[in-house]
C-alpha cells in the first residue's frame, strides 16, 4: 500500500444508472486541477473476469487501455476527463477476484486453511483496492464500486470497503454515496426517504458515508438538506446537490459549484498545489454549446437500440465536433435495415457515414450498401474494425469484380477471404482476452489523408480484432486505388485504409475512439468531421 495514497470509494444507491462514473471522474478533474495526482478505477460485482466476453447489450461498449485491459467504459469516462491513461488494474470484477483466491487455494497458499469470503476474498479486493497506490504515483485513488448498496454481489466489496477505513487510518480513507432524492410530482415533494433506506443499508454493512451526493430534478432546498444531514448522519455542507445536467461535460463544474471538492480536500487534509480553473475546460464548453454549424453524421451499426453500445465514438463526436463549433448530429441507423433498395432514402441525407465495429455476420448486407453509397457518392465515410473490414469487402467486390470477397469471419470458405484470421489468433480456442488488444505502432504513408490529419508518421492507436487484411491482395488493392496509408511496421498488418480519388474515405482497423479526449480530440474524428461540414457546403 502506497503510505501517503488517500482513498475515495464511491458508492451507490436508490438505483444503477445515478451516474457514478460521471461523479467520479468529476470529482477527479477538480483534484486534478488542484495539482492533485489522481486515478480512478471500477469495482465491479459480476463474475465475468473482464467485460471482454460481454455483449453489448448487457453493459454498453467494451473499452480498450493502452495495456490492452478489456474493460467497463466508465473506465473511458475517466480517461476522457482526465486525458490520462488507465490499466488493467483500473478495472476489477468479482470474477477476477474469486479467479485470483481460487488459483492460490490450488498452489497451496492459504497453508492448509479455510478459505472464506472474509478473510479471503475481502483481503484479495483489498489488496486489488491498494495496489496502485503501490509505486506512490497517486496521492488521491478514487474507486467506484459498481452496482447498488444492498445487491447481494457487492456485499463483499462493501465490506473491503468497511476493513479498509481501519487500514488507512483517518484523513486517508472517505466514502462518497451517490444517491437520488425523488420528485413525486402528484404531492409536488422531493422524497428522502429511499436516500435514508440506501444509506442505512451502508450502516449496517459498518459504512458511514461522509459525503452524499443527491441527484436530483428539481433543487434541493435547504430543509430538505438538513433532513438528509439529519437521517444519514452527515454534516450539512456534505449534502451535495446534484442536478441533472444538459451534458456531462458541465458535471465537474457543477460539483465545483457545490464545493464537492472542496468538502474532499478538507476532509482528507489535502492542500492545491495548483488552481487551474479549469480554463481549457471552459473553454471547450464554450465551443461545445455554441456551434456555428452542424451536419448530419450517420451511424451504421447492429447495436443502436443501446446507444451506450458505441460510447466512445458518440463522445469522440462531441469533442471533435466542440474543437469546430459544429454540432454534429449523429444518427444510428441499424445495418440490418438497409437494402439496396432503400438506402437511398435511408442515408440520402447524411453529410458523413461510419460503419461502427462489431463481430459476426449480422447486418453484413446493410453495411457493405452503406459503404458502396459512401464510395459512389463521394460521401465522407469513416470505417472502424469491422467498418474497416467491411470497406475493402466492398471494395472487393464491386470494384475489383471478386463477386465472393469476404471475411472468413463471416464466410469461412469464400475463395478471396481478403479479410483473413490473423495468424496469432490460429489455434487458439478460449475467447476471452485473446484478441489482439491494445496499443500497437502505425506507420503512415506520406502524403495520405490520414498523415496529413494526424501531423506526424508514427502513431500508437489501441486495437481489439482476430482478423485482418490480407497482404495478399494488397498490390491488387492499390492498383485499383484503395491504399494502404498506415501499417504495423513490424508485422507488415494493414491498419488504415484508404481511398485516394474521394473526399474523404478512411478506414483503420484500430479504435481511434478510445483515445479521444476533451483537451485532446482524436485527429482522424476531426478530419472527418470537417469533411462532413465539407460535403454540407457543397450540397
Ligand atoms: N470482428 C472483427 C475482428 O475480430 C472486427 C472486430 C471489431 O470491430 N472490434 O477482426
Amino acid at each position: 500500500m502506497g503510505s501517503s495514497t488517500k482513498h475515495i470509494f464511491i458508492t451507490g444507491g436508490v438505483t444503477s444508472s445515478l451516474g457514478k462514473g460521471i461523479i467520479a471522474a468529476s470529482l477527479a478533474k477538480l483534484l486534478q486541477s488542484r495539482g492533485i495526482s489522481v486515478t480512478i478505477q471500477k469495482f465491479d460485482p459480476y463474475l465475468n473476469i473482464d467485460p471482454g466476453t460481454l455483449n453489448p447489450y448487457e453493459h454498453g461498449e467494451c473499452y480498450v487501455t493502452e495495456d490492452g485491459a478489456e474493460t467497463d467504459l466508465d473506465l473511458g469516462h475517466y480517461e476522457r476527463f482526465l486525458n490520462t491513461s488507465t490499466s488493467q488494474d483500473n478495472n476489477v470484477t468479482t470474477g477476477r477476484i474469486y479467479n485470483n483466491v481460487i488459483t492460490k487455494e490450488r498452489k497451496g497458499e492459504y497453508l492448509g486453511k479455510t478459505v472464506q469470503v472474509v478473510p479471503h476474498i475481502t483481503d484479495e479486493i483489498k489488496r486489488n483496492f491498494y495496489k496502485l497506490g503501490n509505486e506512490d504515483k497517486y496521492e488521491v485513488i478514487i474507486t467506484e464500486i459498481g452496482g447498488c448498496v444492498g445487491d447481494i454481489e457487492s456485499l463483499p466489496f462493501i465490506e473491503a470497503v468497511r476493513q479498509t477505513k481501519w487500514d488507512l487510518g483517518p484523513n486517508n480513507f472517505l466514502v462518497i454515496h451517490l444517491t437520488l432524492i425523488p420528485y413525486l410530482a402528484a404531492a409536488k415533494e422531493l422524497k428522502t426517504k429511499p436516500t435514508q433506506h440506501s444509506v442505512k443499508q451502508l450502516l449496517e454493512a459498518g459504512v458511514q458515508p461522509d459525503i452524499l451526493v443527491c441527484r436530483t430534478e428539481h433543487h434541493l432546498p435547504q430543509d430538505v438538506k438538513k433532513k438528509i444531514a439529519l437521517f444519514c448522519n452527515v454534516q450539512l455542507n456534505c449534502v451535495i446537490e446534484a442536478m441533472d445536467a444538459d451534458t456531462i461535460y458541465d458535471v465537474p463544474l457543477l460539483m465545483k459549484k457545490e464545493k464537492l471538492d472542496e468538502r474532499v480536500m478538507s476532509k482528507l487534509k489535502l492542500t492545491s498545489k495548483t488552481n487551474t480553473e479549469l480554463e481549457q475546460w471552459k473553454e471547450f464548453l464554450g465551443r461545445l454549446k455554441n456551434p456555428t454549424q452542424e451536419v448530419e453524421i450517420g451511424l451504421i451499426g447492429k447495436y443502436i437500440s443501446l446507444p451506450d453500445a458505441y460510447k466512445s465514438i458518440i463522445e469522440s463526436f462531441i469533442h471533435a465536433g466542440a474543437s469546430l463549433e459544429c454540432k454534429v448530429h449523429l444518427r444510428l441507423i441499424s445495418s440490418e435495415e438497409i437494402n439496396p433498395e432503400n438506402v437511398e432514402k435511408k442515408l440520402g441525407e447524411l453529410n458523413g457515414i461510419l460503419v461502427a465495429p462489431g463481430f459476426g455476420e449480422r447486418g453484413l448486407v446493410g453495411k457493405i450498401e452503406a459503404v458502396k453509397f459512401a464510395r459512389q457518392k463521394k460521401i465522407p465515410f469513416f470505417g472502424i474494425c469491422l467498418g474497416m473490414q467491411i470497406a475493402v469487402i466492398e471494395f472487393a467486390q464491386n470494384v475489383i469484380g471478386l463477386d465472393d470477397a469476404s471475411s472468413t469471419e463471416m464466410n469461412p470458405d469464400t475463395k478471396n477471404p481478403v479479410i483473413f484470421l490473423m495468424e496469432q489468433q490460429k489455434g487458439i480456442t478460449q475467447l476471452g482476452g485473446t484478441m489482439r488488444l491494445g496499443s500497437y505502432i502505425c506507420e503512415l504513408e506520406k502524403g495520405t489523408k490520414s498523415s496529413t490529419a494526424y501531423g506526424k508518421s508514427k502513431i500508437h492507436e489501441r486495437h481489439r480484432h482476430r482478423y485482418e487484411f490480407n497482404n495478399e491482395y494488397l498490390e491488387k488493392f492499390e492498383s485499383y486505388g484503395m491504399i494502404a496509408a498506415g501499417k504495423n511496421p513490424e508485422s507488415g498488418l494493414v491498419e488504415i485504409i484508404e481511398l485516394a480519388d474521394h473526399p474523404w474515405f478512411v478506414g483503420t482497423q484500430f479504435h481511434p475512439e478510445y483515445k479521444s479526449t476533451v483537451l485532446a480530440p482524436h485527429p482522424l474524428f476531426i478530419r472527418f468531421v470537417k469533411a462532413a461540414i465539407e460535403n454540407k457546403h457543397q450540397n
